[in-house]
């Protein structure tokens, strides 16, 4: 088949008749005839090949810059194209949100668009946007190097989320940018499930860097020698090559401008946290040491922190109790505990810090006093699917709950844009049954009522005694009778949930049950004071910068931060008001099976996705009663060929006269709705007949 006859219909608004069964056909004809894409009227359906396409050289570049949605085959450049026209065009600030679970395509297509948008700017070929231009993409090896890991979903997959806002000048150049990231799943560093790895920068480390490297930072070149990196049993991946990435991650930083001093403290931060991980304990004579080895000293070394102050802090804990300060003796639990939340908050706070650096290389230059006033934006948000393993915990809780606001969003968007289309070009318009998930993200979110909040109470009883366990039973009595949230006490008939352990949240993708194992101790996040001061005090002036609480006093430092709960909540509420004020343009990424195949069809996965990302609604909506809507004057120019009365112009009246000629001429008229700007067709049918008409005359 020719790449250019179209397969089934590419917008799915043109279909016969909208259900389930249709949509599924039209996906998997057009699916296995190597179309991807597929249009719902604006938003972009995308289904992941699983292989090199062939479709975004400069031809398909060419064929889509400046051009509309309409006059070319679907393809997410088009939805690229839109946002960058718009934006330019009418100085608006616009957003791209792609969703879909993990492994669908998400970050394969926020790359796309990057480099899209890279290709049809900076004409003039200017130095410092070209700079932009390239640090915008380069930042791309940097974040999945630091934030990326194995999973069994996705070789390559996101453990953070992302939005990024490109900054544009008034010609529609890239000026700068900045990275915002939300929730990195630290918990990675320190344990993996079967199969899975750590973040790829661990064995980009001991795989890529020269042996003059490996001998200062005390490094094997064999991740099975690093407890924190080795428990998945995964070390060695196919698709992945440590080695080469090593060297293009250390490209980009150099391109970025990290300069040699602040690549070897990333590097040897890293490599301290691989020599934590194997520290261990010893209870002699009744008091906690650190068990013989050269780990210890390693993590100090590489930390730049005294041995003795960090073995202090591994064992023992100084506590402030009504006014008096105290040193407390760790057990052995809390020593592990103590050693694993150092690794995790290191790390963290190295991302965090490594974005910073990329967003300082990429800031507007608010000097330039053009950028000040005229610039505007398009966010490119791309960000954890929705997630449902065989073990839930804290983070999959919250990835979910981030999708449930993104769903929220695109609900009240995709039916506010419509609603507001209608009434603007005066045309009556119609509901269309919708499930919305308003009372999950109410489950989850709400003031004293919702899980977090539950939660953060328990956090703050300071007794001991608080376990999970009170933590599920208090979550029970408030939550009892909740159409969406269940437990094995609520429901005992629920064998599937566990007594005392697991509770279920009917998410609008479907029924994910957590483990309430964790979720405190995760929530707290705590990290012993101790270890603030200690990385405070290092040597390492990128290191002590990450601390900047080390420097207060100790009756300060023991104060209680923000729980991850409430920090993550305040980080959601804040992306979706940002993303409400832009104009937004959809991609809504599937996943065709869970082989990684580039031929399979899992007919049952797909229709899943299908369902719960509310795709058939969307296209029932879209269609309320018209599949299709134009600007006259468009419209004109595309169909003026079929009739004499506007062929080769129309000049006795507006372009919706003119249109009206050929729609009465071809006894469309009861099919149409003449709005303020646009005409409104109802059926696709009427659709097909004009572009039928038309392919005859060309
Ligand atoms: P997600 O971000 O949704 O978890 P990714 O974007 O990482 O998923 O995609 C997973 C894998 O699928 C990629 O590593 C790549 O192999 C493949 N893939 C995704 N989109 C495309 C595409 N447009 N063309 C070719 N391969 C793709
Ligand atoms: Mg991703």
């Amino acid at each position: 088949m020719s790449s250019n006859q179209p397969v089934g219909v590419g917008d799915f608004v043109l279909l016969d008749k909208i259900d389930l069964e249709n949509f599924m056909n039209n996906l998997e004809l057009r699916f296995k005839n190597g179309k991807i894409y597929t249009y719902i009227g604006e938003v972009c359906v995308s289904v992941n090949p699983y292989r090199t396409m062939n479709i975004y050289d400069n031809t398909y570049v060419n064929q889509y810059k400046g051009r509309e949605l309409f006059e070319n085959a679907p393809h997410i450049f088009a939805i690229a194209d839109a946002s960058h026209k718009v934006m330019k065009q009418q100085g608006r600030d616009t957003c791209i949100v792609i969703s879909g679970e993990s492994g669908s395509g998400k970050t394969e297509a926020s790359k796309i668009i990057m480099k899209y948008i890279a290709a049809v700017t900076n004409q003039g070929g200017q130095k410092d946007i070209e700079r932009v231009k390239n640090i915008l993409i380069q930042s791309n090896s940097i974040l999945e190097a630091f934030g990326n890991a194995k999973t069994n979903r996705n070789d390559n997959s996101s453990r953070f989320g992302k939005y990024m806002d490109i900054h544009f000048d008034f010609k529609g150049d890239p000026i700068g940018g900045h990275i915002n990231k939300y929730l990195l799943e630290k918990s990675r560093v320190i344990y993996q499930q079967n199969g899975e790895r750590n973040f790829h920068c661990f064995y980009q480390l001991l795989l890529g860097c020269g042996d003059d490297v490996l001998k200062k930072l005390h490094l094997s070149r064999t991740p099975g020698d690093y407890f924190y990196v080795k428990q998945g049993n995964a070390t060695k991946v196919n698709t992945i090559n440590d080695k080469s990435d090593f060297k293009d991650v250390t490209h980009s930083m150099n391109t970025l401008d990290f300069n040699k001093d602040e690549q070897e403290s990333i590097w040897r931060v890293v490599a301290a946290i691989l020599h934590l991980g194997n520290i261990e304990f010893a209870n002699k004579d009744d008091k906690l040491t650190v068990k013989k080895g050269g780990a210890v000293d390693h993590v100090a070394n590489l930390l730049r922190v005294e041995r003795a102050e960090l073995e202090r802090a591994l064992c023992e804990r100084v506590i402030a109790a009504r006014g008096d300060i105290m040193r407390k003796e760790h057990t052995e639990s809390e020593a592990n505990y103590g050693r694993d939340a150092l690794a995790k908050a290191v790390y963290d706070r190295l991302f965090g810090w490594i974005v910073d650096r990329i967003n300082s290389a990429i800031s507007v230059d608010e000097s330039n006093y053009q950028y000040k006033y005229k610039s505007s934006l398009i966010g490119v948000l791309d960000i954890y699917g929705f997630e449902i393993f065989d073990d839930n915990s804290f983070e999959q809780f919250c990835i979910n709950y981030c999708n449930e606001k993104l769903q929220q969003l695109f609900i009240e968007l995709v039916l506010k844009q419509e609603q507001e289309e209608y009434n603007k070009e005066g045309i009556e318009w119609q509901n269309i049954d919708y499930f919305n998930n308003q009372i999950i993200c109410d489950l989850v979110e709400a003031q004293h009522t919702g899980i977090l909040s539950i939660m953060d109470d328990a956090c703050k009883m300071t007794a001991e005694k608080v376990t999970d366990e009170l933590l599920l039973e208090n979550m029970d009595k408030k939550l009892k009778g909740h159409k969406h949230y269940c437990s094995r006490q609520l429901k005992p008939a629920n064998k599937q949930l566990r007594h005392k352990v697991d509770f279920q949240i009917t998410h609008y993708a479907g029924d994910v049950t957590y483990c309430i194992n964790g979720f405190l101790d995760k929530n707290k996040d705590t990290l012993f004071q101790d270890f603030k001061r200690l990385l405070y005090s290092s040597q390492d002036q990128h290191l002590k910068i990450m601390w900047p609480e080390g420097s207060q006093h100790i009756s300060e430092t023991t104060k209680r931060p923000a729980t991850a709960g409430t920090l993550f909540k305040n980080s959601m509420q804040e992306l979706v008001k940002n993303l409400l004020s832009k104009e937004p343009h959809y991609v809504r990424c599937i996943k065709p099976n869970e082989m990684k195949s580039p031929s399979a069809f899992d007919v049952e996965r797909v229709k899943h996705q299908v369902s719960y990302l509310g795709l058939v609604e969307n296209v029932r909506v879209r269609r309320a009663g018209f599949a299709y809507r134009q600007r006259y004057d468009r419209f004109l120019k595309r169909y003026k060929m079929i009739s004499q009365f506007t062929w080769p112009n129309f000049r006795s009246g507006r372009d919706q006269d003119g249109i009206k000629i050929i729609m009465d001429e071809r006894g469309f008229d009861s099919d149409v709705k003449y709005g303020k700007t646009k005409i409104f067709i109802r059926s696709p049918r009427t659709i097909f007949a004009l572009e039928s008409a038309r392919n005859e005359l060309i």
